[in-house]
């Protein structure tokens, strides 16, 4: 019997979740500590909370132990003097109980981690942590089933489509689905009502992911018609580059987070693998918000700065990481060091190379930028349109946009 199993995925995916299920499936004892707690400010204290875990699970085996955050303790012993000796106690004491106990006893340790990279490899070796549990964000599918779940506790409309919930939360842990739903209900007893519905459960996808919606903060007039034809220019460089509806819904009302306007993704069919034109494509579509601004208003603003940060960093990645540039073929000029959490890179290239990762970069960003101001160049009526139609309503579905684009 393996003596250890390591869920790791991105953080509110439910690893804590699953370890308990396990225990329950079982039906033996669940012990459950976050790897913080061992580190305490007295050296040798958490050296001693693991021989206490350990000795406690003995008694009462067979039984599962739980630790969260294993990151915590296990970081890699790097040889650097950090002044944490404490912490490198507590990881040679884990890893001599878990040499030390008998597998046939029944003890079974599940460790959680979002930093697997980070872990020493001694924790990783045959006899300890040696299963790999990948906790992934749920597809499609999934957010379906976790929505139906964390609706039971819910009072809850029949009609409601949880197939659409789930298409446009795309993306969303299940953490943040429970919130939705969540929030969906407390939506619904603000407003009076004795049950949420699908209108609820669609404002609260929009709660989570963007924040409230600011009611008492008016946009002016030039400020709303400059986000609608932002908006729109996104929206319309994707419908033309891929021919279909791009957009579940675009609002423009301003959300407590920051933003002016917030737009809905479709994501009709999971996939895992992007070409290369696909990614351009996106590229473009994140210019497609500043470009129309150029085209109508000439002057520029600073709602795109959120559309440059992901523009660059997909082009980037592109350079870097993917081998998507004529020069570098398939050479890694970055490493992800951090996969689950917001996956930051770090370069691993000469100075000179940089240098010319940084023209590459910006060659691509602005070839796809020139791109999606030629195709609003090419629709500018159906610019105008669909942005008066987003001005005058607020609101655009991706049927009234499809509608409007084919008319
Ligand atoms: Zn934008």
């Amino acid at each position: 019997m393996p003596k250890g199993a390591l869920l790791v995925g991105p953080p509110g995916t439910g690893k804590t979740l699953l370890a308990k299920a396990v225990a329950g499936e079982a039906e033996v004892p669940f012990f459950s500590i976050s790897g913080s707690e061992f580190v305490e400010m007295f050296v040798g204290m958490g050296a001693a909370k693991v021989r206490d875990l350990f000795k406690q699970a003995n008694e009462k085996a067979p039984c599962i132990v739980f630790i969260d955050e294993i990151d915590t303790i296990g970081k890699k012993r790097d040889g650097q003097i950090t002044g944490n000796d404490e912490r490198e106690q507590t990881l040679n004491q884990l890893l001599t109980e878990m040499d030390g106990f008998d597998s046939s006893k029944g003890v079974v340790i599940l460790g959680a981690t979002n930093r697997p990279d980070s872990l020493d490899p001694a924790l990783l070796r045959p006899g300890r942590f040696d299963r790999r549990i990948p906790v992934e964000l749920p597809d499609l599918q999934g957010r379906e089933d976790i929505l139906k779940v964390h609706a039971k506790n819910i009072k809850i409309a029949d009609n409601v489509n949880f197939r659409e919930i789930a298409k446009a939360a795309s993306g969303a842990s299940g953490a943040e689905l429970a919130n939705i739903v969540n929030e969906a209900a407390l939506r619904a007893v603000r407003d009076g009502r004795r049950f949420a519905t699908q209108a609820d459960m669609e404002e609260s996808i929009e709660v989570v992911i963007a924040g409230y919606q600011k009611k008492n903060r008016v946009l002016s007039e030039k400020e709303k018609l400059i986000v609608s034809y932002h908006e729109i220019g996104h929206a319309l460089v994707a419908a033309k580059q891929t021919e279909s509806a791009p957009v579940h819904k675009i609002t423009i009302i301003p959300r407590t987070s920051g933003a002016l306007g917030y737009t809905m993704q479709v994501d009709e069919d999971e996939h895992y693998l992007m070409s290369k034109e696909e990614l351009e494509n996106k590229i473009a579509t994140l210019t497609g918000g500043r470009a129309a601004e150029e085209l109508i208003f000439h002057s520029i603003t600073t709602g795109a700065s959120n559309d440059i940060e992901q523009a660059t960093k997909l082009a980037r990645g592109m350079i870097t990481r993917f081998g998507m540039s004529d020069e570098f073929d398939m050479v890694a000029m970055e490493t992800v060091s951090n996969q689950y959490l917001g996956g930051d890179t770090s370069l691993a290239c000469s100075f000179e190379t940089q240098t010319e990762i940084d023209k590459k970069v910006v060659e691509l960003v602005k070839r796809q930028h020139e791109k999606a101001a030629r195709i609003l160049q090419d629709n500018i009526m159906k610019l105008h349109e669909l942005a008066k139609f987003l001005y005058e309503n607020e609101t655009i579905t991706g049927e009234q946009f499809m509608e409007i684009l084919t008319r």
